[in-house]
């Protein structure tokens, strides 16, 4: 097994002459939940859009797995789940016809059993037949994490998954966080201004500060005496100015 499912090298992208990332290079090991934090503007959507495959860098080099070449990043990125974004979900298609849209795309066929599995997995199979549009803003975060999870991928980008949840949903999405990595072995990039949250899921954090990487560390590399993650974050972003 590969120790980084991913890897980013001096990454850039500038909007203009703004600067949205700032030669960022990160590691994610493979297994782990790793946190992205940063601060509203600090380049976390830009940066996991570029993975993502809907931007492109202006310079730098992004590694999935053992792929280098522009198609085998491609090919490589099929083994990734992304949820980036406010969810582009068919409102007046049920909750199953959105997912056998999506595995249409995917693999030209829809597939029930797969769709009902995926459905269980995260909490939806009752909600299967309601429309899109009926579902509360806690259910359509689910439905994304369900689109992203139905091929099977090997790693889940999470971009602020919880935003707008309640305490309830935030808790549920948590357990599902740790059970997707410890019993599917999922490695998953999540990106999240709840810092007390995060803290109770990553094994290992990626501090992003005006697009660039002030600080990757583990969880357990970080000193009791750093207090919470929010202080540790707070010291990090200190010594960064
Ligand atoms: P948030 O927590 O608010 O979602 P973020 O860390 O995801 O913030 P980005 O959305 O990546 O931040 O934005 C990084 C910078 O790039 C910001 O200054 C933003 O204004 C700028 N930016 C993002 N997209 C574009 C775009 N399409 N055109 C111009 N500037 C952009």
């Amino acid at each position: 097994m590969k120790e980084y499912i991913l890897q980013v090298n001096d990454l850039c992208k500038k909007y203009g002459s703004a600067v949205a990332l700032d030669h960022v290079s990160l590691s994610v090991p493979t297994g782990s939940i790793y946190g992205l934090i940063g601060e509203n503007g600090a380049g976390k959507t830009t940066l996991f859009r570029i993975l993502a495959g809907l931007s492109h860098q202006t310079s730098g080099v992004v590694a999935l797995a053992d792929a280098k070449t522009e198609a085998e990043i491609i090919r490589q990125r099929r083994n990734i789940g992304f949820m980036i974004e406010t969810p582009a979900l068919y409102p007046n298609l049920s909750v199953l016809e959105n997912l056998y849209l999506v595995q249409m795309q995917y693999s030209g066929k829809k597939d029930v059993e797969s769709a009902k599995k995926t459905l269980e997995l995260t909490g939806l199979l009752e909600q299967g037949r309601k429309k899109a549009k009926h579902l509360s803003l806690g259910m359509k975060q689910r439905l994304a994490l369900t689109t992203a999870l139905l091929h099977n991928p090997e790693m889940l980008i999470l971009d602020e998954p919880v935003n707008g949840l309640d305490p309830m949903g935030i808790a549920a999405l948590r357990k599902l966080i740790l059970k997707l990595n410890t019993e599917r072995h999922i490695t998953i990039m999540i990106s999240s201004h709840i810092l007390n949250e995060l803290e109770q899921v990553a094994t290992h954090y990626g501090f992003l500060h005006n697009g660039r990487m002030l600080k990757e560390i583990s969880a357990s590399d970080i000193p009791q005496s750093a207090g919470s993650l929010e202080q540790y974050y707070e010291k990090i972003l200190e010594d960064g100015q």
